[in-house]
């Protein structure tokens, strides 16, 4: 047969035709616990009603307009985002590539603004930020950046989580203007920092006049146990975007700033066609409010301590076990060797899950998860890793 589509994915050979909370089916009628969520975008988990019926309720009366107008939607949503990110603006985009795009654009505008003709922004090894050519320039993983050189320069690169090395550059790079880090690398294997990271990088952004711009696109929306995994550290970023679990599928992403960040761009300086249109806006405040109002963001916290609890008590004694690891419904599980098999072996046995940085099985279940539906994902598993680890 003819294949339609550029292979920019190796597909598992499964399609599915609808979902119910954490529940998919397949064509086939096969069900299957989502313990991935659409790589952490259905929060609210599929097919909730509150999404439907406010999806469809503006669907029947405005889906989009452009921005060369003013979008009662955006505005509200904007303003719901800011006052709960102690932020002061907002920029809608459709992606997270999008969102991190118009933080770097931002950043290096600032600069500009204040004469910094060649500003740079510091990254880390390890982490994901996009797929668009200054985003995969930013991102800490060759295999996302081979073959699309020339990068887009203006990056310096320090190892995650290394505050010394920060320091460092400080003193060697003073065309530096901002720190661009996840608070939890997602794609990077759930690596976690030490806990004084964010503070100390928040210290430091404060004593260079630097920008601290936290990619929330994976850790933020509840997802962690908060709003946003940066307020485990107590900390307010400069900058901070937004994609992933903010639309519960649709595209959306969201660049927030506050103080001087949030006076950067003025007319002409950025824009999206699509960005923050009625539809996406209503139904990413629809998930806001649901995820307040139905304390879905508690429930993660709750929900990912005794998901962490089981996984120790089922695989923690494991020989080819390393770690087990993360904050909320945002799990990773360091195995010894290689692991991307037990993808294919768990979708057999009616379990989606992720296995990210070759060896890291990687759970982002949808926040509506409960207790009965956390053991069978942990029994599933469990029995799944045993055996993998057995055959070794
Ligand atoms: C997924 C992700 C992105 C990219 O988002 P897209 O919507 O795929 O462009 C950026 N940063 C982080 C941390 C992500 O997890």
């Amino acid at each position: 047969m003819n294949e339609p589509l550029m292979s920019t994915y190796r597909r598992l050979p499964v399609t599915f035709a609808r979902g119910d909370g954490v529940w998919l089916w397949d064509t086939d009628g096969k069900r299957y616990l989502d313990a991935l969520a659409g790589i952490a975008v259905c929060g609210l988990g599929h097919a909730h009603p509150a999404i439907r019926e406010a999806l469809c309720e503006q669907a029947g009366r405005l889906i989009h307009a452009s921005n060369l107008y003013r979008i009662a939607e955006q505005e509200s949503l904007g303003q719901m985002l800011i006052e709960l990110a102690a932020m002061e603006r907002a920029f809608f985009g459709n992606s997270g590539a999008e969102a991190n795009e118009a933080a770097i654009k931002l950043a290096r505008l600032h600069a500009h603004q204040r004469g910094i003709k060649d500003p740079a922004i510091l990254v880390t090894e390890g982490s994901f930020h996009g797929r668009t050519l200054a985003t995969l320039s930013a991102t800490g993983n060759r295999k996302v950046q081979a073959g699309f050189e020339p990068l887009v320069h203006g990056f310096v690169r320090v190892p995650y989580g290394d505050l010394d090395a920060v320091a460092t550059a400080a003193v060697h790079r003073p065309n530096l203007v901002a720190v661009m880090v996840e608070p939890i690398q997602g794609e990077g294997g759930i690596q976690m920092p030490p806990d004084d990271y964010l503070p100390r990088l928040r210290s430091l952004c404060d004593e260079y006049g630097w920008l601290l711009i936290l990619d929330e696109i994976q850790t933020g929306m509840g997802r962690t146990g908060r709003l946003f995994a940066h307020q485990h550290a107590g900390i307010v970023p400069d900058v901070m975007t937004l994609a992933k679990g903010l639309g519960n599928g649709l595209p959306i992403g969201a660049c927030l700033a506050r103080g001087a960040a949030a006076e950067v761009f003025g007319p002409g300086s950025h824009g999206s066609t699509f960005g923050g249109n009625p539809l996406v806006c209503r139904v990413a405040q629809t998930v806001v409010e649901t995820l307040v109002g139905q304390h879905l963001i508690e429930h993660a916290g709750e929900m990912g301590l005794y998901l962490r609890e089981r996984l120790h008590a089922a695989l923690g004694d494991l020989d080819g076990v390393v770690e087990i690891r993360g904050r909320g419904l945002m799990l990773g599980i360091e195995l010894a060797r290689p692991c991307a098999d037990l993808v294919e072996e768990a979708l057999t046995a009616g379990l989606l899950i992720n296995v990210t940085a070759e060896r890291v099985i990687r759970l982002l279940p949808p926040l509506v998860l409960e207790r009965p539906e956390a053991d069978q994902l942990v029994d599933t598993l469990a029995g799944l890793v045993r055996r993998f680890l057995a055959e070794a």
